[in-house]
This record gives C-alpha cells, sequence and structure tokens, in this order.
C-alpha cells in the first residue's frame, strides 16, 4: 500500500458522463457481451484460440506461450506461417476484386487498388528484392511518404522473411542513417520526394546522405512520386519501376516460423535513445487482426479509415497488417490534413462513405481550433464508429468529437497501446462497453492490467498510480534489437514480473482505466503528485481552449508549481482576465491544489513528430534552462516564440 498521505498519483478529475451502447450496435457487434468474461477464465486458450480461426498456418501451432526465459516469451512457437499470405492470397479466391486501399494524393490524384493488384504488384517486387540478392533475416529500411508503394514493400519483405524497419518520412537523415546502422540494413526504399502541403519533401536527398554515412547499404531503391530531380549512384541506386519491370507477379511466400522477426519499429525518441522495438510473425498477427475486428466492429462493407502514418505503429497494425489479413477496404490519404483547406479529411470521408474513423488526439484538438464549421459543412453520416489513440484524450475533446464528427450517437473507442504492444491494450468494445469521455474502459479480452504504487502493490479503485500489464500478450515487443539488457531494464525490472509501459494511470470507482500521461511528467506539487492529463483536461473543459500542456516548474514553496500553456480555439482572445478565469475554472473544477501558477497562451505546443506534446521542452523553458535537442520536434520554431512569451508571463 501506498502511503495514505502520498498515493503514487492523485486522484482529480471525476466524470459522470456515461455513453452506453445502443442495442441496436450491440445486435450486430462483433464483439459481444461475455467475451470478455470467457477470455479471462482462460487467456491462453483464449489468444489460441483467435490464432487457430485468424491466422491461415503453413503448420499450426501445438504451444501457446513458452515462459520458460521469459521475459523473452515465446508465442505459439512451433507454428508456420506468412504474413503477406494472410494478407493476401488467402482472399484471393472470394476478395480478390474487393479493394484493399482506396488511395487519395495529396495534390488529387487518387488510385483503387484491389486485393487482387495488391497481390501482383507485391510478388513483383519481392521477386525483385531477391533479384537484388537478399534472403531471409537481411535488413530493409523503408524511408517513404504515404503512397501504395509503402504497403507494398513492407508485404513484399514479409513475404521473402526480409525485417523490415519502417523510418517515418518526417525525420531527418541523420535520424534514418542512426536507424540504418542500428539495424545493419542492406537496402533503403524510398521515393524521389513526398508531397507535404504542396511542397515536395526531399526524401531521396534525406535518404543519399544517410546511405553515404552507412556502409551496410547496398542499393537505394526509388519510387518515382513527385518527379523533382535526384541524383542517382550508379550500381548503389535503382528506380523501383525499373526492378519491378518484367519481373513475375507469382512469388512463393516463404515459410516463417511464429518467432521469425517480422519489423524493427524505432520508438519515436520522446523519451530518449531511439528503441528498436521487435516484433515477430504470428503473436502479432493474432493480435492485430484480433484487436482490429473486435475493437473497430470490422464488417466486410466497411470502409475503414485509419489516419496515422504507416511509419507509426498505429500504421504498421491498423493500415497494413490488421486491415488486410482482416480483408477490410481502407482509405489511405498522403497528405496534411489541412491541405488544401481544413476540411480535406471530412471531404475524404463524404467522398468514400467511410465508416470507421480513427485518428490521434492532437489531430482532434487541431480539428477543435480550426472550427465547427469544417466538419459542419460535409455529410459525415456514413460513420458508424470512432477511435482515438496516441496520448490521453481530454473529456472536452472526446465530446467535441462525439458531436461535430459522430454526430452524437457513434460510438468512440479510445484506444490505449504502444509500438511496444504491438496491438491495442485497453479500449473499449463497442457494443459491449459503456463508454466515460476520457477513458480507455478495460483491458482487451485476453489482456490483463493493473494500477500499482511504488512498491508494485494494486492500488485501491479510486487512486492512481503506474500502469503495469501483468501478463505476456501474443503482440507483445520481444526485445529491443540489438540490446536484450535494455530490453529488461527498461520495460521489466521496475516491478518484478510485470511489464512497465511507463504511463500513470487510475481506475475510477468503476474500475474504469483513465491514462494521465507519462510518469516522468507526473508533477510534485506540495507532497501531491498531479498528473499532467488531469489537469489539461481541466483547461481544456474550458470553451475557450482547444489544447493545453501544463509543466512542474521548480518553486521554493510549494515544490512544483504548475505551468501552463494554452491554445486557444478560433476567435477566441488571451488577456489578463481569461487567465483568471482558467486558473479558477482549474481551481473549481478538480481542486485548488492543481490551479496554475502561470499561463501562457501560444499558437501552437511543441510536439514529436507524431503530434504529441514533448513537455520536457516546457519544462525547461519554464525553468529557464538553455533549451534540450529540439531536432526530434515537428515544430520547433513554436519553442522560442513561446519562450519569448514564457519570459513576460504573469503570476501570482
Ligand atoms: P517514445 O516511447 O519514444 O517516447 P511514444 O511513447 O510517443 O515514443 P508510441 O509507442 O507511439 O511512442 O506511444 C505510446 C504512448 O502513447 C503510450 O505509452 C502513452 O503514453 C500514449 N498513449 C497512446 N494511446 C493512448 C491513449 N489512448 N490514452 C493515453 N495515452 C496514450
Ligand atoms: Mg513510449
Amino acid at each position: 500500500m501506498s502511503d495514505a498521505a502520498t498515493p503514487a498519483i492523485s486522484n482529480l478529475l471525476r466524470e459522470d458522463r456515461l455513453f452506453p451502447p445502443s442495442s441496436d450496435f450491440t445486435a450486430g457487434a462483433n464483439a459481444q457481451p461475455g467475451t470478455h468474461e470467457t477470455a479471462a477464465q482462460d487467456y491462453l486458450a483464449f489468444w489460441s484460440g483467435q490464432a487457430k480461426q485468424r491466422i491461415s498456418w503453413f503448420r499450426e501451432p501445438t504451444i501457446t506461450l513458452d515462459d520458460t526465459e521469459a521475459p523473452f516469451y515465446k508465442w505459439f512457437p512451433d507454428g508456420e506461417l506468412n504474413v503477406a499470405y494472410n494478407c493476401l492470397d488467402r482472399h484471393l479466391d472470394t476478395n480478390g476484386d474487393k479493394v484493399a486501399y482506396h488511395w487519395i494524393g495529396e495534390p488529387g490524384d487518387t488510385r483503387t487498388i484491389t486485393y487482387r493488384q495488391l497481390h501482383e504488384e507485391v510478388g513483383r517486387f519481392a521477386n525483385a528484392l531477391k533479384g537484388l540478392g537478399l534472403e531471409k533475416g537481411d535488413r530493409v529500411a523503408i524511408y517513404m511518404g504515404m503512397i501504395p508503394e509503402l504497403p507494398v514493400a513492407m508485404l513484399a519483405c514479409a513475404r521473402v522473411g526480409l525485417p523490415h524497419s519502417v523510418v517515418f518520412g518526417g525525420f531527418s537523415s541523420d535520424s534514418l542513417a542512426d536507424r540504418i546502422d542500428d539495424a545493419s540494413a542492406k537496402v533503403v526504399i524510398t521515393q524521389d520526394g513526398a508531397w507535404r502541403r504542396g511542397e515536395v519533401v526531399p526524401l531521396k536527398v534525406n535518404a543519399d546522405i544517410a546511405a553515404d554515412r552507412c556502409s551496410s547499404i547496398e542499393h537505394v531503391i526509388v519510387v518515382n512520386r513527385t518527379g523533382n530531380d535526384v541524383t542517382m549512384v550508379d550500381g548503389r541506386d535503382l528506380w523501383y519501376h525499373d526492378v519491378i519491370d518484367g519481373q513475375s507477379a507469382d512469388c512463393p511466400a516463404e515459410v516463417m516460423n511464429a518467432e521469425d522477426l517480422l519489423y524493427i519499429l524505432y520508438t519515436s525518441g520522446t523519451t530518449g535513445k531511439p528503441k528498436g522495438i521487435v516484433h515477430t510473425q504470428a503473436g502479432y498477427l493474432t493480435g492485430v487482426t484480433t484487436t482490429h475486428s473486435y475493437v473497430f466492429d470490422i464488417k466486410p462493407d466497411d470502409v475503414y479509415w485509419c489516419a496515422a502514418d504507416i511509419g507509426w505503429v498505429t500504421g504498421h497494425s491498423y493500415i497494413v497488417y490488421g486491415p488486410l489479413a482482416n480483408a477490410s477496404t481502407g482509405v489511405m490519404y498522403e497528405g496534411a490534413p489541412n491541405f488544401p483547406g481544413p476540411d480535406r479529411l471530412w471531404q475524404i470521408i463524404e467522398d468514400y462513405k467511410v465508416s470507421i474513423f480513427y485518428t490521434a488526439p492532437t489531430a482532434i484538438r487541431a480539428f477543435m481550433k480550426w472550427g465547427d464549421q469544417h466538419p459542419a459543412g460535409r455529410d459525415l453520416s456514413s460513420l458508424r464508429l470512432l477511435g482515438t489513440v496516441g496520448e490521453p484524450i481530454n473529456p472536452e475533446a472526446w465530446m467535441w468529437y462525439n458531436e461535430h464528427i459522430g454526430g452524437n450517437g457513434t460510438p468512440i473507442v479510445d484506444t490505449w497501446w504502444q509500438t511496444e504492444t504491438g496491438a491495442i491494450m485497453i479500449t473499449p468494445l463497442p457494443g459491449v462497453t459503456t463508454t466515460k469521455p476520457g477513458s480507455a474502459t478495460f483491458p482487451f479480452p485476453g489482456v490483463s492490467a493493473d494500477v500499482v504504487d511504488e512498491a508494485g502493490e494494486s492500488v485501491p479503485l479510486g487512486e492512481g498510480g503506474f500502469l503495469v500489464l501483468d501478463r505476456p500478450w501474443p503482440s507483445m515487443l520481444r526485445t529491443i534489437y540489438g540490446d536484450p539488457d535494455r530490453y529488461v531494464d527498461t520495460y521489466w525490472s521496475r516491478f518484478a514480473g510485470k511489464y512497465f509501459p511507463g504511463d500513470g494511470c487510475k481506475r475510477d470507482e468503476d474500475g474504469y482505466f483513465w491514462l494521465l500521461g507519462r510518469v516522468d511528467d507526473v508533477m510534485l506539487v506540495a507532497g501531491h503528485n498531479i498528473s499532467t492529463a488531469e489537469v489539461e483536461s481541466a483547461l481544456v473543459s474550458h470553451p475557450s481552449v482547444a489544447e493545453s500542456a501544463v509543466v512542474g516548474r521548480k518553486d521554493p514553496v510549494t515544490g512544483e508549481a504548475i505551468a501552463a500553456f494554452v491554445t486557444l480555439r478560433s476567435g477566441q482572445v488571451g488577456d489578463e482576465s481569461l487567465i483568471q478565469t482558467l486558473r479558477d475554472h482549474v481551481a473549481s473544477s478538480i481542486g485548488p491544489i492543481a490551479k496554475p501558477k502561470s499561463i501562457v497562451f501560444t499558437e501552437d505546443l511543441p510536439k514529436t513528430r507524431s503530434g504529441k506534446i514533448m513537455r520536457r521542452l516546457l519544462k525547461d523553458i519554464s525553468e529557464e534552462r538553455q533549451l534540450g535537442d529540439v531536432t526530434t520536434l515537428a515544430n520547433a520554431d513554436v519553442v522560442q516564440q513561446i519562450a519569448d512569451m514564457a519570459s513576460t508571463a504573469t503570476e501570482d
């Protein structure tokens, strides 16, 4: 038990709004009441049942979990399969002409790609990769934007048994080179340039700098997308269209062991040197297909749109592997959400009659900032399910999403998971779970989570602490590439036998899980551990506010004082009186202890390239320290602006 005076993390926010599923939705839902309970009775039987039902095996496994070398768990270790075969070949008879992707280029060009076409293109490119001498186990780096050749490249690698390492196209040449080096990749697949807000991002130029630096690189394969000038190094660089030209579409799917490496994906680096997260074949495929079916309630005629970038795990699991293995029809959009105008996404939903839409809180808060009129001007009535992932969603952002995108009555799934978990871990099941705005609700069937104190003991309902996952799960990371000690240290050492994700969490009186942000960001104010998420949610619950970030700044009296950074909704004016109003608003909604000492209004907040608020830098600004490394930021220029404003901020 934690010391009664100082709970691991305080519980300040109360939320009483309930959104039960409609009986109509429940009647047709993939997940049914009882799914959680059945899985809880025997979680290994649950996962083994899913694996057998959802995967087409070359050799069905006889073992579900091998925990003899925990935490180096093995799932279905004697099974054999091919992930690309599961995503493509097995659909051809019944779904060959079904659309796999409706692709929309940023400039407005479009492509419609059926499962048969995708299968052929993957076969050709897989043969091309073999033709370059690549062999099972060789690593391939992929540095691309959101074009169809990106999933083609990933699936071609999976088909031949080449682990891929996709590096987000917004990363610099240095970030790319670090990742190529870490995995000793032999090939990098890129494109001449990528469209972003009407401009060309010079991917090939960046890839050249990286390839020059990395001695492991033998070839650079270049997709012609934007037609910008590029230099092709003789012998090393090859055009994608040349390498697939004349290749047979028929490429046998390599027989892979369940525990062979499928891919490496580096975490974004918000919390230090990027870690090469290792995912393997069968457990991963089991996790993504099961969650994709139950959480998104996928039906054969849904038009499903996960608006993430494939460069992040969300795209790996819920644009590529889960949806394709489940033979669903997806939308894939190349560009920025506000190009050419702030209603681009709503236009796509209208045009393609998208029925399921999955995005991030950071995007939702941007939509709130841009104004309600943009979604209001489009027909969004095709939507029947909404999802979010990436950060805690403030209850008011949830309510906005519910009203302005969902039209009140479309279920929302707030899904908590990580690069490391491979698949969704804590989430409502639509049709089953009564949701509360801002809560990710309960662990997915077959997943077990707890909230513990410093000593690793469960805290009572109503208290906050550290989130842990206390049983292994099939789509879990297997290790950190090349660094097994760091795997054990980072994830399995803080609480013996339990996986520690690094997030704070509380459960309310009804047992609902509320994610509270990263443990590293927790603020210690006058002896109370206060989570960033609750104070930020209190600020966002004021109608003038679109987004906020809070940090603990050193304070002689209270240890730390709360410094808040606030972005207003369009049309609102940030002045002295609003500062007072917001401070009082926080005090009255969650308690005087959480009242920000200072508030700075800012146009934008520093964000990682995946769009998450980077509080560490705001802390540097608040404590007037030399600013740390800003190169991993998506919007580095905003930091100096905030620093200038913060130095003139008002206080008590
Ligand atoms: P890095 O590990 O390099 O710092 P990252 O943690 O941002 O990067 P991801 O694996 O993409 O990289 O993000 C996982 C984290 O995102 C979780 O640990 C959690 O902090 C946050 N997160 C994701 N989904 C949710 C959610 N639904 N609610 C609250 N937080 C979430
Ligand atoms: Mg992380």
